[in-house]
Order: C-alpha cells, then sequence, then structure tokens
C-alpha cells in the first residue's frame, strides 16, 4: 500500500520518468529506508526547454569549459530519457557534490545501486571514457541484469555498450 502511494507520487513529480525506472527507485528508496539511509531523488526528469535554460544558466555564470564538464548540451542530457535521476539527502542539504561518496547515504547507494537496476553514469576515474566529471549522485536506470554486469567488471556504460 505505502509503495503504490509512493509510486503515485513520483509520478506526480516525474510524470514523464518512466514507469519501470520510477518503480526501481521506490525499491531502491525502501531498501535505504528499511537500513537507516534516506535518499532524496532530485530532477528525475528534464524537459528539453528546461535543460536549455540549466545549460545556459552555467554557460552565462561559469563560461562553456565548465558547463560542459557538468551539464549536457540541450538535447544530449540523459534526464531526457526518463532514466536519470539525480540522489541526494538531508546530510548534503540537498544538494548535489562529489562529497555525497563520503556520507553514509552514499556510500550506501553506491554499493547498491546495481540491486535495484541503477548505475552510476559518470563514475570517478573514467572522466575520459564518459566526458563528464565525477557525479556520484547520478544513477541511470539499465535494468538489475546489467547493472550488476557494469559493477562486477567496473565497466562504464560506454565500456559495456562497446562489450555487449
Ligand atoms: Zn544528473
Amino acid at each position: 500500500m505505502k509503495l503504490i502511494r509512493v509510486l503515485l507520487v513520483l509520478m506526480l513529480v516525474f510524470p514523464v520518468m518512466v514507469a519501470e525506472a520510477a518503480h526501481a527507485l521506490a525499491r531502491l528508496y525502501y531498501a535505504g529506508r528499511k537500513e537507516g539511509y534516506t535518499l532524496y531523488a532530485l530532477s528525475a526528469y528534464r524537459s528539453y526547454a528546461t535543460q536549455k535554460s540549466l545549460y545556459t544558466y552555467w554557460v552565462n555564470t561559469r563560461g562553456t569549459a565548465y558547463a560542459s564538464k557538468y551539464v549536457a548540451r540541450p538535447g544530449y542530457s540523459e534526464h531526457q530519457t526518463g532514466l536519470a535521476v539525480d540522489m541526494t539527502s538531508a546530510r548534503m542539504q540537498m544538494g548535489l557534490y562529489a562529497s555525497f561518496d563520503q556520507t553514509p547515504e552514499g556510500k550506501w547507494m553506491l554499493q547498491q545501486a546495481h540491486r535495484y537496476g541503477f548505475i552510476v553514469r559518470y563514475p570517478k576515474g573514467k572522466e575520459k571514457i564518459t566526458g563528464y566529471n565525477y557525479e556520484p549522485w547520478h544513477l541511470r536506470y539499465v535494468g538489475v541484469k546489467e547493472a550488476t554486469t557494469m559493477k562486477q567488471k567496473n565497466w562504464t556504460f560506454e565500456e559495456w555498450w562497446a562489450e555487449r
């Protein structure tokens, strides 16, 4: 019953997030809660217009070089696929920072996300492959089987794609 309520809330907040990914996100959330780690999901789905204004904002405030390392150009963000979600916690004051991986919630999530079908899309040390700086908060739904393979082999999405 509770899960259904959470799903309904997720559907309201993220209307275009793919249903399967939204369901997996709810399962990840409850598994964390059960172990004492409360995670929050931010900006799961973004429209083209939202992505455009986000990108323009960072170009205007920090320049193109900075913006291109942290924010996808409109039309290129995984958040437009409805499969990506940014995770945070109260300890991070709902912000997105690399130090999330040093918190109990972040550590738990990095270890467990694959069991619910999520990968950390832009891992540390793989910046040259992904083209993005390390983002421990950005999860992408790929399914349990694929996420587990990528986790075990320490593959990025790109490496998995090349090997499959
Ligand atoms: Zn993200």
